[in-house]
């Protein structure tokens, strides 16, 4: 499951990509809107990728909180432009890895109901009445 979560992989069958670019591009991230293999639908409700932004916001602390920490035993500074410079460099070289994994963490943490089904994980992937429904 790490290693589906890690790469950005399908949360339903892991085969398929979640993103159309890797995390760090030019071009920004682009997302496919389907599973490849097994077709899910990965914007499961209207407005649901505005989800992604709470985790995200979620990652920030949690990073900003490691960071602050990591440069207070490694410094011992008390200087609060330290702190500020480095922790906006922090934000903004990972701002395209909290992108993607927050969305990661959504669709494979918090959405009840999609979980990793095996059956969707082999070379013909199992149709069930939901892709039905979906299509
Ligand atoms: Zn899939």
């Amino acid at each position: 499951m790490m290693v589906g979560l890690i790469k950005a992989k399908c949360p339903r069958c892991r085969r398929g990509d979640i993103f159309a670019s890797p995390t760090y591009s030019f071009s920004g991230q682009k997302m496919h809107d389907r599973c490849s293999h097994c077709n899910l639908y990965y914007e499961r409700e209207p407005g649901y990728w505005y989800v992604a932004m709470f985790v995200s916001y979620a990652l920030n602390v949690a990073e900003m909180v490691t960071f602050a920490v990591g440069l207070h035993t490694l410094t011992g500074s008390n200087s609060p432009w330290l702190y500020v410079c480095v922790l906006l460099g922090v934000i903004f070289i990972l701002s395209p890895f909290n992108y993607r994994y927050s969305r990661v963490i959504l669709l494979y943490w918090l959405t009840p109901g999609l979980h990793y089904e095996p059956g969707r994980a082999l070379d013909k992937p199992v149709q069930t009445q939901q892709d039905q429904n979906d299509n």
